[in-house]
């Protein structure tokens, strides 16, 4: 639990517990501790371990097992907050939170209060980090890095002016993304300066394409086994962000997945709500193959077609 105190601000420690521990018994771990005679090996590498048997240790005198015992703790508690230090200084201290969480189920319960404070932690964390983001279940749907950039782009984000179309799709299968090919033949296919054009991904909800190539978007790898906690937090932020687009008209572009399905519901009630045009371009297997890229440009040259015939006209 030293790192989730120091998730929380906590940075000096005073602890009589390895020498409590070891007067009872007591062997710690990094994920709590256990009663040296339930033990058959020693999990640790310390001075101490490293040179005991675990026979010979249970049965050494009460004064030596304890002081044996004390040294061992006492290094394990070293090791964890050098563990910490440096995590910190990686930027992976929430990642070393969420693997220490897990050792203990009131532990686990405790760290999903912290999803409260989530505007706290976001405000304390760093602008950048060294490390990328590793995205694994809903927890981490709190993570500062998560969290900043999703109010960002909802709050302040300027889509191209004049752009009345937003158009939705998948991530393509490669990075940078505006560079794939597919999406190279999507943008030939009408005036990219008139469309507003945004990808929806875990976790992040959605992005404008040109921001598809910064931190944390690019820096992220996320867990594709994922909960529907996941899936519908992140459809209710791509929902957010269209919300603030009422004059624009949607064309849906997606695959035949669950979170292409979440966001399909999502965005079919918004637009029920606000009265946005929606328009699905395609809806079946795989978003990207030939004959789905393809039905999107014909819907994107349509729209064009008819952003022409009704631009205004200058008059001679
Ligand atoms: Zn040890």
């Amino acid at each position: 639990m030293l790192a989730l105190a120091v998730s929380l601000g906590c940075d000096l420690f005073d602890s009589a517990s390895y020498a409590i521990f070891a007067r009872n018994n007591r062997y710690m771990t990094t994920n709590g501790t256990v009663r040296l005679d339930d033990l058959e090996y020693l999990p640790c590498s310390c001075s101490i371990c490293r040179k005991s048997d675990v026979r010979d240790l249970k049965t050494s005198p009460p004064s030596e097992k304890t002081r044996k015992l004390s040294i061992h703790n006492l290094n394990v508690l070293i090791e964890e907050i050098r563990r910490i230090k440096q995590s910190t200084i990686e930027g992976r201290l929430w990642e070393l939170v969420m693997q220490r969480v897990r050792a203990h189920p009131k532990l686990y319960e405790a760290v999903h209060v912290l999803s409260r404070y989530r505007a706290l932690f976001e405000k304390h964390s760093p602008m950048t980090k060294k490390r990328g983001v590793f995205f694994f279940d809903r927890l981490d749907l709190s993570r500062p890095e998560i969290v900043r950039f999703r109010t960002r782009v909802t709050n302040e984000y300027l889509p191209p002016e004049g752009s009345k179309t937003i158009v939705l799709l998948p991530t393509p299968t490669t990075r940078p993304y505006y560079a794939d090919n597919a999406v190279k033949k999507v943008l030939k296919s009408a005036d990219e300066q008139a469309l507003h054009i945004c990808f929806f991904k875990i976790p992040y909800g959605i992005f404008p394409m040109e921001l598809g190539d910064v931190f944390p978007v690019a820096q992220t790898e996320a867990s594709k086994q994922l909960d529907s906690n996941v899936l519908r937090d992140t459809a209710e932020a791509v929902v957010q962000y269209l919300g603030r687009f009422r004059n624009s008209q949607i064309i849906l572009h997606i695959s035949d997945e669950d979170l292409s399905r979440t966001i399909l519901s999502k965005v079919k009630g918004l637009c029920k709500k606000t009265n946005q045009k929606l328009r699905i371009s395609y809806g079946g297997g795989d978003a990207w193959r030939d004959e789905a890229v393809e039905s999107l440009c014909t819907a994107l040259r349509e729209v064009e077609k008819s952003r022409k015939q009704t631009a205004p006209r200058l008059r001679k």
